[in-house]
């Protein structure tokens, strides 16, 4: 952009004032401003070996949020960070965890409390102090769903406002391979499905490092103590209880039930089918009594822009657009004294591409460039940025977040949705964008399509919004719901920034072009981005939130849940 290149010592006032007179000489606008050219500079400097990697509390981050918030103060796009900065402060506590809770069992007139640690395990993290009492309890077998093997332990079950308890760690035989993430989140889906609090079975703390008798640090070396868990989010709000029972509790509670715990316990051993029944005369009564102290402190970054919207009546409402502009380091040990990632993130992770073995690196190449992940999406959004502060503005306002740490837990968007920039209220989508410079698998079949998560989740009309805005384009997508699919087992919908706003009820729009055989490697390089591809993505990404900018009613939030999956194309009917 000549604006930037040639008026980059003059005011921001100058160079916008010059971008408008160009604009009236046939200069591109809008969409148009989106090119390869700017996209592929930004991205030169921000995947090269210069930035480390760009991973957490690193120097490399660093110079990337400068670089990011430089560009943004040269198109005009104002601060949205602390005390007026580019610039939001994460901080990532580690904190200590002391636990006076318990949980009582009434059952036909006996009475039994078992205190955390004795028979019961709650999280390190347990949220605020609480009471929960339970008067209905519903044992849900093993309290699964899973649509494609037609398993669906919720069917006819209403569990809004009643515990939930399940069994069998390894899920029934006939639930199929390759369902680990749909076993391991039962509980948090119980939550998700209106359950005041969750009875799972579970080991005791052996070995665990909680509470007063957790292992001190050798003598002699200055360590502080050990924190129980790491968080960027609010730990003192009350939270749905997920208890981990072992055998004793487990007996006492099914006690008074048609099928006893040792029966349903060998059943589930044995991975055979389990019944389902309400544990009818129980009251459970969960009294939540942490005490925290923050042992150590971390602070990062989030970068956050804004441009104001044009209406009046409407610039008190955002259109929230999102990357995370970290990625994993470098390695920190010697490629042939066996090397880890710098985030401890690369071994052994999958990229699911049928029969591709990792590609060779370059001798001695050590840095995890991120140049797809999510370097693709941080220079995208960097190009939406401009293009709204470029005079086309909606009605609305737009909001710009280059999330840091996401690598390392969504921790930038965490503490966002818990400490927002912007009243969360007032958000009526958020777009994010991770890794969308690529084909999946590198298969050429795949030029013309992106991944679209989460959009007909929450709100209908949001998905139908986005199907027709990409009809309207001169050379449409194809938008592929594969991974948004009810079936899923991957649960991707959950693994990126985007799901730490739809946890707060915002409509969210998930755009990725998939994995590949460079993913969350030392060859995640800039020569294989696909910029013409790149380019697409991020003008569709631009178009959307532009018309979300303009409608005068938020997309309705009808809370639907996933519905285009595999094959799915089109609008949805309300
Ligand atoms: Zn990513």
């Amino acid at each position: 952009m000549t604006c930037i290149r040639r008026l980059v010592l003059l005011s921001t006032a100058v160079c916008v004032a010059t971008a408008g007179l160009q604009a009236q000489a046939g200069r591109p606008a809008g969409a148009d401003t989106i090119d390869i050219a700017s996209l592929k500079t930004w991205l030169t400097y921000l995947a090269s070996d210069e930035l480390q990697g760009r991973q957490v509390y690193s120097e490399g981050l660093g110079l990337a949020a400068s670089y990011i918030a430089d560009h943004l103060q040269r198109w005009g796009v104002e601060p949205a960070g602390d005390d007026g900065s580019y610039f939001q402060t994460v901080r990532v506590l580690g904190v200590r965890s002391n636990s006076r809770s318990s949980v009582t069992i009434v059952a036909g007139g006996e009475r039994r409390t078992f205190k955390d640690g004795e028979g019961i395990t709650l999280p390190a993290n347990m949220g605020g102090r609480q009471t929960v009492r339970g008067e209905e309890v519903e044992f849900l077998g093993y309290g699964l769903q899973v649509p494609a093997s037609g398993i669906d332990d919720y069917e006819e079950i209403d569990v809004r406002g009643k515990v939930v308890v399940w069994l069998g760690a390894a899920g029934p035989r006939d639930a199929g391979t390759g369902i680990g993430r749909l076993l391991a989140a039962r509980s948090q889906f119980a939550i998700g499905q209106g359950a005041a609090a969750v009875i799972a079975p579970g080991a005791g703390r052996a070995g665990a490092s909680r509470g007063s008798g957790a292992p001190q640090p050798p003598r002699g070396r200055r360590q502080g103590p050990q924190a129980d868990f790491t968080t960027a989010q609010r730990y003192d709000r009350p939270v749905a209880p997920i208890v981990s029972a072992q055998d004793e509790f487990l007996e006492f509670l099914f006690s008074r039930s048609p099928v006893g715990y040792q029966e349903l316990k060998e059943m589930a051993d044995r991975q055979e089918p389990l019944p389902r029944f309400p544990l009818s005369g129980v009251t459970l009564i969960f009294e939540i009594d942490p005490e925290y102290s923050v042992v150590n402190t971390r602070l990062s970054r989030n970068v956050v822009g804004l441009v104001r919207g044009a209406d009046p009546a409407l610039a008190g409402t955002y259109v929230s657009f999102g990357a995370h502009y970290d990625h994993i380091g470098y390695q920190q040990a010697s490629p042939t004294g066996g090397a880890t990632g710098g985030g401890g993130a690369t071994g052994g992770v999958g990229f699911g591409c049928q029969g591709q073995g990792r590609p060779t690196p370059r001798p001695d190449d050590i840095v995890y460039n991120g140049a797809d992940d999510d370097g693709s999406g941080t220079v995208a959004l960097m190009a939406i940025a401009r293009a709204f502060a470029d005079g086309s503005t909606p009605r609305r306002s737009m909001l710009f977040i280059w999330h840091t740490g996401e690598e390392s837990g969504l921790q930038g968007s965490r503490y966002n949705a818990d400490f927002p920039v912007v009243p969360n209220e007032d958000v009526v989508a958020h777009l994010n964008m991770d890794m969308i410079g690529r084909n999946r698998c590198d298969d050429p079949a795949e030029a013309n399509t992106v991944y679209l998560v989460g959009s007909d989740r929450i709100s209908t009309e949001l998905h139908n919004l986005s199907e027709d805005v990409n009809t309207g384009l001169g050379k449409p997508m194809k938008l592929d719901y594969e991974m948004n699919d009810p079936a899923d087992p991957e649960s991707i919908y959950t693994r990126s920034d985007h799901y730490s706003y739809a946890a707060k009820g915002i409509p969210v729009i998930f755009y990725t072009t998939g994995l590949h055989a460079d993913y969350h490697y030392v060859t995640d390089e800039i020569d294989r981005i696909e910029f013409e591809k790149l380019v697409r993505v991020a003008r569709l990404v631009y178009l959307t939130g532009q018309r979300l900018g303009t409608l005068e009613r938020p997309p309705a939030r009808d809370n639907r849940g996933p519905r285009a999956g595999r094959g799915a194309s089109g609008q949805l009917t309300p």
